[in-house]
């Protein structure tokens, strides 16, 4: 069964390896992949001495033990990964609050915690006694679930940095899920000093000791070199009466991992009305900053959320020299600020000069500590769960459907995915094609 994956993400690759290691014939498996290099969002690059992920710090971790154990077993094996605690904080002013920020409130200026306190308290008296259900915007989410202090405080500032759109025009419905409920006890616990933890599904990760997150993409494409076809932009799909054409050249069956926005401008005869819905679908871009420093040590942290305007434009930063050792010279160190930005904008010139000073106005550095800096931007990198995203996701979706184009991947699919999910799903596919494959 001739197959066509179109794109080299992990996405593409693994299902690539699952479908050879099930048994394909590696002649029949062809990725297309418009870059340079395979990768995608994984995407690592080494300037100076200095590595770093181009899309935003990267860690590798799973509640799928066999996905992620496969994920290292096929790139190196235990010895080619560093284990790491994670160990993320919040910057607020000139002080570390601890992840998540309803477990940390005791570490904020007094003002602050008591603002979030109360309106914690607030909103969990009001759930509690008029059993209100969760709002359907992200805005009255916010309120509803944390209250009008962390909201003030954290919340609003910090996803306003992330969304650059008005919180309201995004659903709460993606979040409600993701955002476990700290009892309330743990709350007024940590508000007086008491340590608690919060939830913490990612006490341990791993990071590839070399080669930055792209070590796994470029070990997954090490055994498919010769099957991958790189700097080979997909222009034209087509269905035919028995397979399709992909740049003209014929195959039995086509797996898509390209974002679904620009599928009509590649798939010929794609219908108006689902033109439109892919054409719709809401996403972000972003622009990361490395800062390399001439500075021996970083606190011991994986990465640092942002939440206030005085801190600058960044909303996240990582410590990219606390992942790996080789990620940046002996004696000096790293991190990585990420910037996001509406879809296909890039920062203005004068963004750089922002995040550097407000990671030195937050006492991250200071400004002679930084050798050089160095930026990359990814178009497709968040997707936005506006108000239409779930129709406009599955008009296109029963469209590649009915149509026989599969789809898969962060924006193939059109599903939050992190490269683990990524690879849990190319193998649920593979596991499809390679029964359709014996049913000839
Ligand atoms: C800020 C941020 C932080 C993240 N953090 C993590 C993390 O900590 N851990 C984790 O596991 N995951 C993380 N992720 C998610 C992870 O990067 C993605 O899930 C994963 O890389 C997506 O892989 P993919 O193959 O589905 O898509 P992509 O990587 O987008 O691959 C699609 C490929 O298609 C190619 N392509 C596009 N158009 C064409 C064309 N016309 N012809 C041919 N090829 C084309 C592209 O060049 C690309 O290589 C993060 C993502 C972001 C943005």
């Amino acid at each position: 069964m001739k197959t066509a994956i179109l794109g080299a993400g992990v996405s593409g690759l693994a299902l690539a390896r699952f479908l050879i290691d099930g048994g394909l014939d590696a002649s029949d498996v062809t990725l297309f992949e418009a870059a340079p290099v395979a990768g995608g969002l994984c995407e690592s690059k080494t300037v100076e001495g200095f590595t770093y992920d181009t899309s935003g710090g990267h860690i590798l971790f799973s509640k799928d033990t066999a996905a992620m154990q496969w994920m290292i077993d096929q790139t190196g094996g235990n010895d080619a990964y560093a284990k790491r605690d994670r160990n993320t904080k919040i910057r607020f002013d000139d002080k570390w609050v601890h992840y998540p920020f309803e477990n940390g409130l005791g570490d904020l200026p007094e003002q602050a915690n008591f603002d979030c306190l109360k309106g914690y308290v607030e909103a969990w008296h009001a759930r509690e006694k008029d059993g209100t259900t969760a709002p359907a915007d992200f805005a009255s989410w916010i309120r509803w679930r944390f209250g009008d202090g962390i909201a003030e405080h954290f919340m609003d500032p910090y996803n306003e940095k992330i969304w650059k759109r008005p919180l309201k025009d995004i659903t709460s419905s993606w979040v409600a899920g993701r955002v476990p409920d700290a009892p309330i006890e743990d709350v007024l616990r940590a508000s007086i000093g008491i340590r608690t933890e919060g939830y913490s599904h990612q006490a341990i990760f791993y990071y590839p000791k070399q080669g930055g997150f792209q070590h796994i993409t470029d070990a997954l494409a090490a055994g498919l070199a010769s099957r991958i076809r790189l700097n080979t932009r997909v222009e034209s799909v087509r269905k035919e009466a028995d397979g399709w054409t992909v740049n003209g050249e014929s195959f039995d069956c086509v797996v898509n991992t390209i974002a679904l926005n620009l599928v009509p401008d590649i798939v010929e005869e794609v219908p108006a009305d689902v033109a439109i819905a892919m054409r719709g679908l809401a996403y972000n871009s972003i622009t990361t900053y490395l800062l390399a420093l001439d500075r021996a040590e970083h606190p011991n942290l994986s990465w640092v959320y942002f939440p206030q305007k005085k801190q600058g434009p960044a909303n996240r930063i990582t410590y990219m020299s606390n992942y790996a050792d080789s990620n940046a010279p002996e004696g000096k160190t790293s991190f990585l600020c990420e910037v996001t930005n509406r879809p296909d904008q890039h920062c203005e010139a004068e963004v750089e000069g922002q995040v550097v000073d407000g990671m030195v106005a937050s006492g991250l550095m200071r400004k002679e500590e930084l050798l050089f800096t160095h930026q990359s931007w990814h178009r497709f990198a968040y997707i936005v769960y506006d108000h239409e995203l779930d129709s406009r996701r599955k008009t296109a979706l029963d469209w590649c459907e009915s149509s026989g184009l599969i789809a898969l991947g962060r924006f193939g699919h059109y599903d939050y995915h992190n490269s683990d999910q990524c690879v849990i799903a190319a193998r649920e596919t593979s596991i499809q094609l390679l029964k359709q494959a014996v049913r000839g």
